[in-house]
This record gives C-alpha cells, sequence and structure tokens, in this order.
C-alpha cells in the first residue's frame, strides 16, 4: 500500500523524508523525553523548565516515575497506537543503559516494526553506540553544537588526517553509526544571525549541511526556529522578531531554504535528502494528527472525538453527582455506559444533556478536553 504524506511534510523537501517523520506525519509516533539533563547549552534550547536539566522522564504528557514508569510508557504508547517512538532529551545518549532499555522494551512489546529514532548531540563513544545499535535503534540524528559548525568545513572526504579539532569526534560516531546500519543524518535548526551581528550562525549551518551533502549522509532535518517561554528573553536580547502571529523567529525559514538551495548547487550528486520542518508543520500536524489519533481510540461512548483532536462531552456540576446520576438513568432513561461520575464530577453524552439538561437540578455545560495523560480542558461553556 503506498504511503501516503501531507502537503505539509513534503512542501519542504528534496526527496522521501526521513522514515522517523513519516510516522510523525501520521500522528502515530510517541515522543518520549529520557531525560532533561544534556551537557550543551543551546542558546535557543526550548525545553520548558519542568524538564530542562532535570532528569525527568515524559511520554508524550504523561511523567514517568517511580516503580510504574515502564508500565506507564506502555500504556501511553498503547493510548495513541503508537507505531513508532522518537526518543529525545536532553541527551539521551548520556544515559545509553536507559536509553537501550527503553528501546528493547518497546520493540519486544510492540515488534521490530515500531520505529524507533533517537536525537542526540552526538557525544558520546562508541561503546554507547553498540548498546543502543544492539537494542535496535532504526534511526540517529545528530545535532552537533552550534559552536563547532564551522569546523566541519575541514571534515568529510577531504579532511587532512588527524586534525585535531573538536568536530573529528562527532565525525568519528557519525560513521560508526553509518557502519552500523542505523539511518543516519544531522537535525539542526535554522538560527539566523544576531541584528547585533556577531557569531555569524547562517556561516556555520551552510558549513555542516554541506559537510553532511559531501559526506552523502542519509538526511539533513533543519528546524525552523522557534521562541518558547525558556529562551524568550535571550530572543529578544539577540535582536530576534517573531513571524507574525507565530512563534517561529522572523528569517529562520528563508535562511533554511536558501542555505539548501546553495548546498545542493555546490553538490549535485549528493544523495542527502534535506527536509525543512516548520514550526507551523510541527504545530497543526504532528500534534493536531497525534491528538486527533488519541482522541479516536480513547473516547469513551459518552464522549465525541472532534476533528481538533479533543473530546467533547457533556458536565453536570451539582452537589450530588451520584444521585443526579441514578436520575438520569431511573427517570429519564438514559443508559449507564452514556454517563459516568470521575473525582466528584458527573458526565453525560453531550446530546444528551442538550436534550433534557434544563430539567436536571445542576449547571450543565459543554466540555472539551484534551485526550492527554492529563486530559487538559480546553473550554467550557454553559449548555
Ligand atoms: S542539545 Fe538540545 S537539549 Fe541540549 S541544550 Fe541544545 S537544544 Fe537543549
Amino acid at each position: 500500500m503506498p504511503i501516503r504524506f501531507s502537503r505539509e511534510l513534503t512542501r519542504y523537501s528534496t526527496g522521501y523524508p526521513p522514515k522517523g517523520c513519516r510516522y510523525c506525519d501520521r500522528g502515530s509516533k510517541m515522543v518520549l523525553y529520557i531525560t532533561g539533563i544534556c551537557a550543551e547549552d543551546c542558546f535557543y534550547c526550548p525545553l520548558s523548565e519542568e524538564k530542562k536539566g532535570k532528569d525527568v522522564m515524559f511520554a508524550n504528557e504523561r511523567r514517568l516515575e517511580g516503580d510504574g514508569w515502564k508500565e506507564g510508557l506502555l500504556e501511553e504508547a498503547r493510548r495513541m497506537g503508537a507505531l513508532g517512538t522518537g526518543i529525545t532529551g536532553g541527551d539521551p545518549m548520556l544515559f545509553p543503559e536507559r536509553t537501550s532499555e527503553v528501546i528493547g522494551i518497546l520493540k519486544s512489546e510492540f515488534g521490530k516494526r515500531h520505529h524507533v529514532h533517537l536525537y542526540t548531540t552526538g557525544r558520546f563513544d562508541v561503546d554507547a553506540l553498540e548498546r543502543v545499535g544492539n537494542a535496535g535503534l532504526d534511526e540517529i540524528r545528530f545535532h552537533p553544537p552550534i559552536a563547532i559548525w564551522k569546523q566541519f568545513r575541514f571534515l568529510g572526504r577531504d579532511a587532512a588526517e588527524g586534525d585535531p579539532i573538536e568536530a573529528s569526534a562527532y565525525h568519528n560516531i557519525i560513521f560508526e553509526a553509518r557502519r552500523r546500519n542505523i539511518s543516519t543524518g544531522l537535525e539542526v535548526p535554522s538560527v539566523v544571525d544576531p541584528a547585533s551581528g556577531g557569531n555569524l550562525y547562517s556561516e556555520g549551518l551552510h558549513v555542516i549541511l554541506d559537510y553532511a551533502a559531501r559526506e552523502g549522509l542519509e538526511f539533513v532535518n533543519v528546524n525552523e526556529l522557534e521562541a518558547s517561554h525558556t529562551n524568550m528573553v535571550k530572543f529578544s536580547r539577540l535582536g530576534y522578531s517573531l513571524a507574525g502571529d507565530s512563534m517561529a523567529v522572523e528569517g529562520s525559514l528563508e535562511l533554511a531554504v536558501r542555505t539548501i538551495g546553495k548546498v545542493r548547487n555546490a553538490n549535485p550528486d549528493s544523495p542527502t535528502v534535506f527536509h525543512i520542518c516548520t514550526s507551523s508543520y510541527k504545530d497543526s500536524v504532528q500534534l493536531r494528527k497525534r491528538l486527533i489519533r488519541t482522541a479516536k481510540r480513547v473516547a469513551r461512548p459518552f464522549e465525541i472525538p472532534t476533528e481538533d483532536g479533543t473530546l467533547l462531552r457533556g458536565l453536570v456540576e451539582c452537589s450530588d453527582p451520584q444521585g443526579v446520576a441514578r436520575i438520569l438513568m431511573e427517570e429519564f432513561g438514559v443508559p449507564g455506559e452514556l454517563l459516568s461520575v470521575e473525582n466528584g464530577t458527573l458526565l453525560v453524552a453531550p446530546w444528551v444533556l442538550e436534550d433534557i439538561g434544563s430539567r436536571i437540578d445542576g449547571v450543565c455545560y459543554l466540555s472539551e478536553v484534551y485526550p492527554t495523560w492529563d486530559g487538559l480542558e480546553v473550554e467550557r461553556s454553559v449548555i
């Protein structure tokens, strides 16, 4: 059966996008934060305060902790019907033992075809690579620190043997990953130059993309630079502004398009596929499709999955939810599966409440919640 991609996925791709992205595009990839710890301190790091620098684990929005973390991991994967998992951090490769254990758990529970990709800085040794490779890692995405991107000019086919530069270590581990038949590429942000001049990030981006093309890496994912609550202050100090009413940094997408164009012109025979992941794509396609997929799977008889990926249900605020539930069943003949009392709140199928809500002793609402573990309420309106 041919695999269909969204138009948004292929809009900024020069070829067949990496497999990890194809699962994201269908909303079938679980996001696993394996730790918030990282040896780098990128100024653009988008990690939230809840995760950054802390050794915490999350499967999608669900915190994994205590003795039950493995059950939580599998339950979250089952809820959304995950066909793959993207392992991120922090840097997962700072914890190769934990990372390989997780890969092993996912592969043995969901089969070898459960696709696992991993995002890392590349600061680790061959033993760690061996571990995750043996556990079944399918795809690895390197994000070397931005401060050394320009050093990649000296690496690759024309590299002088034994160049005493930091980037050599990254080059070597990339080589080792490819040698082990792990699908290997780069995943880097498109960092525009600050208004105040200084560090020319755009030049570094060009150098590292050119390195990937010369080396014939399988793919390069370039992320449009995004502001978050944690990096916003640094961004404004550097003079960055946001594009329209989005969180994307102005000029980042254009820089990525321009740089990829130049690199492809200089390396016309390179097999490397370049792909730009835009900020709007992440929100409107990846996240939305995951929510839609989950909502359809977890909706109970009294909830309606919406096309925005939320669950719509009726809610009654009253002093005696059990008593009102009984009245609904006994006096109005509402089937038991169309209502539930949870945490002291009466939930009822929205169409039932719209029909008979005015005759109930309580305030009736339509409530829209995310199908996520925390069930965050998006909107509530009185019926
Ligand atoms: S490598 Fe990634 S997780 Fe680590 S500081 Fe940089 S952006 Fe944050």
